[in-house]
């Protein structure tokens, strides 16, 4: 059945859209129909990229047929040229055809270019918007600038929507977005958003400052533009729907942080706890760039990640004892006054999980590395009571940092000569694609092994201890513990460590990083017994995972047992 295109116009009501687009692509309409399908029960709101099929104008018949299928459905046609940066080759003429034949079809909205109403005449223009709702668009590929010049031109054309896509060069473009988002969502119905990593910002928080909806891709790999992120994503992780005026922002800043897992378990933390907040993360090139977008977005808190740890702390207004010990800073708070405060959750994040399996006062504990890790470890560690000793590549550090904090620098010839209680690496060493072990099997004379890197789940050197019988602590659970603090200091709530556990865990696991059962064994030829190095008993005894911690669900031990329980949501 025809159905008026007034109908369908009224119908686009800007409270009624979703807040998340996902657009579709495919090679031919009966492709875009099959991903379609498979959408639109969780996406009742979708854009069809007609500019990435051979011939648009014949594959139109058979999306009707989608259209007619599900009323339930708001539909955009997008055909970009590609002088726009779409893949459609022919001209504004022929792009306004197409849009036209596809509002008769049942497309609820049309996206049309700011350059090709240039090019049209006015009254082709209003045509199409007396058949269908028009999104008038501009997209910059490569900065954010001249927002306003911009608006000025578009507003000259009339339309439904306006859309303004800009590329984000850095984290205050998202900033420059959102006030111009602000300016005009009043009196216009408004678009907006930033691409480009470093876009995450307007793509989330666009929203509340006026855009009608932003885009999402439907899966990892089917963007359709730079630094698109799923819209499973915005709506599971960010919790794109319920962002408001109230939110709080958070983020962790550092340079780079693609990589982190943090967003993924702090907004886990925060819809467990139905926390009003949202967690980004936010690729700060600068310090400057950073601090910038603090006071404007405004951000309530960071997790500081390298290589601001040490910069921040000028920034700062005041700080706990640790961080002035240690001298870096990984958890900010911003007052409401403005003014910045900062905490050191690294500390926690190594000592707890040691405390939960032994008694730190004269345990022995070795550390390899004498970085940004190593040096809060050794500090906690010292403060605990523990007979902390040092081995690194480059020795002056090690001597430094020993010399700093009362510790034993050790030579890497006498690691091996050595028994302890606890070795913990705080090298790079065995992280993401590298392979390598920090020490040698032979050196492994230990109770415990805490093997900071948590990317892989499991590194060589876990490996290795586990042939000899040695207790590993994963780098997750520091992870976890680090992010348990932080989040208690932000929402004075306390942290739900198994679901933090959980979703870290989970999310290794799809990165193909996740626990070892999935991995072939270790061809490994194992030791004759008197070639094996039998652990040493313990020098303290194991009594404090007795106490009242131990009872609490295993935070890693972990994040495997973890994973395996269901988790109350
Ligand atoms: P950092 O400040 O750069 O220090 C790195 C340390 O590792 C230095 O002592 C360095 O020795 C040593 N090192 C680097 N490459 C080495 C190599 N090829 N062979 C031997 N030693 C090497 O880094 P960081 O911030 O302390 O972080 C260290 C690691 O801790 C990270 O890579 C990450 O895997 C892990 N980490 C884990 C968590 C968590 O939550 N689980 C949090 C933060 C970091 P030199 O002095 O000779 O350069």
């Amino acid at each position: 059945m025809q159905v008026s295109s007034t109908v369908f116009a009224s119908r686009i009501q800007r409270f009624r859209l979703p807040r998340v687009c996902v657009a579709v692509v495919g090679e031919d309409a009966t492709n875009i129909i099959d991903r379609a399908e498979s959408l639109v029960r969780d996406n009742p709101f979708m854009e069809f990229r007609l500019d990435y099929l051979s011939n648009p104008a014949a594959g139109l018949p058979k999306l009707k047929h989608f259209l007619d299928l599900h009323p339930e459905a708001t539909v955009i046609a997008t055909c970009r040229r590609a002088v726009n940066g779409g893949k459609f080759k022919g001209g504004a003429a022929a792009q306004l055809d197409i849009l036209t034949t596809a509002a008769a079809t049942g497309f609820q909205l049309v996206d049309i270019e700011l350059q090709s109403a240039e090019i049209l005449k006015p009254a082709e223009l209003a045509e199409l918007k007396d058949r269908v709702g028009v999104i008038l668009s501009f997209h910059d590929f490569k900065a954010t600038k001249k927002l306003e010049d911009t608006f000025v031109e578009m507003k000259r054309y009339p339309a439904d929507f306006y859309k303004v896509v800009s590329t984000a060069t850095t984290l205050y473009d998202n900033v420059q977005m959102m006030k111009f988002l602000q300016a005009h969502s009043a009196q216009h119905e408004m678009v907006g958003l930033c691409m480009g990593e470093q876009g995450i910002i307007s793509r989330v928080l666009g929203v509340r400052a006026g855009s009608v909806f932003t885009f999402g891709a439907a899966t990892r790999g089917e963007e359709t533009a730079p630094g698109q992120v799923t819209a499973g994503e915005l709506r599971d992780t960010y919790r794109i729907e319920m962002v408001d005026a109230a939110t709080q922002v958070y983020g962790v800043a550092g340079d780079p942080v693609s990589h982190s897992m943090s967003p993924i378990m702090m907004n886990a933390a925060f819809r467990r706890e139905t926390v009003n907040a949202v967690f980004l993360a936010l690729h700060a090139k600068s310090m400057k760039d950073l601090m910038a977008c603090v006071p404007d977005i405004p951000i309530r808190g960071l997790s500081i990640t390298m290589p601001y740890k040490q910069d921040i702390v000028a920034a700062l207004s005041n700080s706990d004892a640790l961080t002035k010990q240690v001298g870096a800073c990984n958890t900010m708070v911003r007052s409401q006054d403005g003014k910045l405060y900062g905490f050191n959750t690294d500390v926690a994040g190594v000592v707890v999980p040691l405390e939960q399996r032994i008694t730190l006062q004269g345990a022995k504990i070795l550390v390899v590395g004498a970085g940004g890790v190593a040096r809060a470890a050794v500090f906690g560690l010292k403060n605990k009571g523990a007979e902390v000793f040092i081995v690194n590549r480059t020795p002056e550090k090690g001597q430094a940092l020993a010399k700093l904090t009362k510790a034993k620098y050790l030579k890497r010839a006498d690691v091996a000569k050595m028994s302890f209680d606890v070795i913990i690496n705080a090298t790079p060493m065995g992280m993401g694609a590298n392979r390598q072990s920090p020490l040698e099997e032979k050196e492994l004379n230990t109770k415990f092994l805490f093997d900071l890197v948590y990317v892989p789940a499991e590194t060589k050197l876990m490996k290795m201890a586990r042939a000899r019988n040695i207790q590993v602590i994963p780098g997750l659970e520091m992870f976890v513990q680090q992010g348990a603090r932080q989040f208690e200091i932000w929402s004075g709530k306390p942290a739900p460590i198994a679901e933090m556990s959980f979703v870290v865990t989970k999310a290794l696991e799809r990165l193909g990083v996740g626990p070892v059962e999935e991995e072939p064994p270790a061809p490994k030829p194992q030791p004759r017994a008197e070639e094996k190095p039998a652990p040493k008993p313990p020098a303290k005894p194991v009594v404090k995972a007795a106490g009242k911690k131990a009872a609490k669900p295993a935070p890693g031990k972990s994040a495997k047992k973890v994973a395996k329980k269901p988790v109350k949501r």
